[in-house]
């Protein structure tokens, strides 16, 4: 799979201080980066911009500001371009009583294929959906209409592949294998770009990983650079202890504690480092002949963890 002749060693994909605003809302802000390729996650909460990127990048909307590159040529302008990219959109807004051989050949023959019966089988193959090409599509799970999605995405044999959302609602069998096609499909050396905002997902499928949040980028690297910035995440710990205010003072003057909120009989702590925390806390109790009754850290959600890489820009 190949892009169109290009710009030498244009990036496959680069958006330039690329702003989305409807109206009053700032959907994305000055937005920059580039994809080659291989596989890349997008990562982010609802409404933080993702859909509104990947249109972008699909040629579906205007930049309100900054441009939109594909092979270093505007995609607006272009509308050849729109032959290298393959689309999975969100939803499942499918023909229910189509074949997947015929779904999938429906695909081959909008792209106006010279054998759109022997593309359409190669790319069923390249799914693994062959054994369930005769199936109508409303009878198929959530998984396998995913896979047929990506048949149709991929018919033309597209340099792209942008990916919104693809596994909602997947079941965990369905995603690891889910995740090994598009796995596969980047090794080949397509460009793929996947959207979801949960970061477990994302970790297994790229390479790469943008972080966007409220429109903006707040973190980009591979998975390593990523986790490393959410170690350094200050962690909350919550005390349940019958005497918490004097426990709290000497909480406080710990180095790692951020910062100690009383809530009743308890207390809830901010700390960069829950070992020295978990190794001190103990000490601390004993000398002040006070009693831990429950320890615990409360959950990190990826909405914690989004808002603390907002925070760090
Ligand atoms: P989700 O995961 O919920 O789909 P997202 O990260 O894909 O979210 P977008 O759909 O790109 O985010 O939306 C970004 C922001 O722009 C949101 O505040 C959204 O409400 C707003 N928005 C998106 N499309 C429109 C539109 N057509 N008109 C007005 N506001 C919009």
């Amino acid at each position: 799979m190949s892009g169109p002749a290009a710009a030498a060693e244009a990036p496959v994909v680069e958006l330039r201080r690329f702003s989305k605003w409807y109206g009053d809302v700032v959907a994305v802000a000055d937005l920059s980066f580039e994809l080659r390729p291989g596989v890349t996650g997008l990562l982010g909460p609802n409404g933080a911009g993702k859909t509104t990127t990947l249109k972008a990048i699909c040629g579906l909307l205007h930049p309100s500001q900054g441009e939109v590159l594909l092979f270093g040529r505007p995609i607006q302008r272009d509308p050849m371009l729109y032959r290298a990219i393959g689309v999975v959109p969100d939803g499942d807004r499918l023909y229910p009583r189509l074949t997947v051989r015929s779904y999938v050949r429906l695909h081959a023959e909008l792209q106006g294929l010279a054998d759109a019966g022997a593309a359409a089988e190669r790319a069923i193959a390249e799914v693994d959906m062959a054994p369930l090409a005769e199936r109508r599509l409303k009878g198929l799970s959530k998984g396998e209409r995913q896979r047929t999605k990506v048949a149709g995405a991929i018919v033309h044999q597209p340099a792209l592949l942008v990916l919104d959302e693809p596994m909602t609602g997947m079941d965990p069998g369905q995603r690891a294998r889910f995740i090994e096609l598009i796995r596969l499909i980047g090794s080949a050396g397509v460009t793929v770009l996947v959207s979801s905002h949960i970061l477990g997902e994302v970790e297994r499928l790229a390479s790469q990983i943008l972080v966007l949040v409220s429109g903006r980028l707040a973190a980009s690297g591979d998975y390593h650079a990523i986790r490393d910035l959410m170690a350094d995440q200050p962690r909350t710990v919550m005390v349940k202890v019958d005497d918490a205010r004097r426990l709290a003072a000497g909480l406080i003057a710990l180095p790692s504690t951020v910062s100690v909120e009383l809530d009743g009989d308890a207390l809830r702590a901010r700390t960069r480092s829950v070992d020295s925390f978990a190794t001190a806390l103990p000490r601390l109790a004993r000398d002040q002949g006070a009693t831990l009754r429950e320890v615990r850290t409360t959950d990190e959600s990826l909405e914690q963890v989004f808002r603390y890489l907002v925070g760090r820009r």
